[in-house]
C-alpha cells in the first residue's frame, strides 16, 4: 500500500507542528517540576524521537484498513434501530461514554498484553524505557501500538458512538482520539503534579508511572484514561506522594528503534512476572 507524496509530506508536516507544541508544553514544565531531574537529551531520547515519527506515520496508515472494516461491520452486526438511538444521544453524551467504553476495550487488551507471553514481547518495547518523560507516550512496537487503538475503537462503533451513523458520529472518536493522544503525552512526562479529587476521574502522571515502575508491584494501572476501571477490577496503584524508583523491564532491550522492531520476533526469552525484590 502507498500512500502520495503529498500526503506523506503533509503526514510529516503536522507530526513536526505537533511536536513543537509539545516540546513548548512539557518542556518547560518537566524543567519546572520534575519527578527526577534529567536532561532533556536523556539516554535513548533519540530513539523515542525516531518512534515518534515511525509510529506517526505508520500507525495512520496501518489504522485506515481496519477502522473502516470496523464502521462497517458494525452497522451489519449491531441492531439499526439501537444504532441509530446511540447516534442520536448528545454529542457530550456520547463523547463521555465513548471515553468510558473505548477505555474499557484498551483496558481489556492492555491487561491481556501483560499476560500472554507473546504479546508481552510487542508490549515490552513500550516498557523498555528506563526515563520518563512526554516523549515516551511513543515508544511502541506499531503493531501493539495499532492493536491497542483497535481496541479502544471496537466498543465505540459496536454501540453507535462512533462511525457513519449520521454525520454527527464522526466527531466523537475525533474529539476522544485528540484528548486521548494529548493525555498520552501528559501522563508519561517528568512532571510532579497531583490533581487531587481530578485523579478519581481522569488518568495522571504518578498513575500511569506506576504501571512502568520496574521494582513493583507491577502489573497495575492498566487503563489510558479512566482509573475507575483499575479500581472496579482492582488493579489500582497510586499511593499519595509516592513515585517509582525505577522504570523499565528486566531483561535488556536493544536501544534503536530496528532492534526493538526485531525484538518481538527473536529467540530471547520474556517474562512478566514480578520482581523477587518487589517492595
Ligand atoms: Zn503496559
Ligand atoms: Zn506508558
Amino acid at each position: 500500500m502507498s500512500i502520495p507524496q503529498t500526503g506523506l509530506t503533509g503526514e510529516f508536516a503536522r507530526l513536526v507542528v505537533w511536536l513543537a507544541l509539545l516540546c513548548a508544553i512539557f518542556l518547560p514544565l518537566e524543567r519546572l517540576a520534575s519527578v527526577r531531574p534529567q536532561r532533556v537529551l536523556r539516554r535513548e531520547f533519540a530513539t523515542d524521537l525516531v518512534w515518534y515519527f515511525v509510529n506517526g506515520l505508520v500507525a495512520g496508515l496501518i489504522l485506515g484498513v481496519p477502522v473502516a472494516a470496523l464502521a462497517t461491520w458494525s452497522r451489519k452486526l449491531m441492531p439499526s434501530g439501537f444504532l441509530e438511538w446511540t447516534g442520536n444521544l448528545p454529542i457530550w453524551v456520547r463523547v463521555v461514554a465513548g471515553f468510558v467504553v473505548g477505555d474499557l476495550g484498551y483496558y481489556l487488551y492492555h491487561r491481556i498484553c501483560h499476560h500472554v507471553p507473546w504479546l508481552w514481547r510487542f508490549h515490552a518495547v513500550h516498557h523498555s524505557a528506563q526515563d520518563m518523560d512526554f516523549l515516551v507516550n511513543t515508544r511502541a512496537h506499531p503493531l501493539d501500538l495499532v492493536a491497542g487503538r483497535l481496541a479502544g475503537l471496537v466498543p465505540l462503533y459496536l454501540l453507535g458512538l462512533a462511525g457513519p451513523v449520521g454525520a454527527k458520529g464522526t466527531w466523537v472518536p475525533i474529539i476522544i482520539g485528540l484528548f486521548g493522544n494529548f493525555w498520552g503525552f501528559f501522563i508519561h512526562s517528568n512532571l510532579r503534579v497531583r490533581l487531587g479529587p481530578i485523579e478519581w476521574l481522569l488518568s495522571t502522571p504518578s498513575f500511569h508511572h506506576w504501571h512502568h515502575t520496574q521494582r513493583g508491584p507491577i502489573n497495575r494501572n492498566f487503563a489510558a484514561m479512566v482509573p475507575g476501571l483499575d479500581r472496579l477490577f482492582g488493579t489500582h496503584h497510586n499511593p499519595p506522594g509516592q513515585w517509582p524508583d525505577s522504570y523499565g523491564i528486566e531483561e535488556s532491550m536493544p536501544d534503536d528503534v530496528g532492534g526493538q522492531l526485531l525484538d518481538p520476533f527473536g529467540s530471547r526469552k520474556r517474562t512478566n512476572a514480578e520482581p523477587s525484590t518487589a517492595s
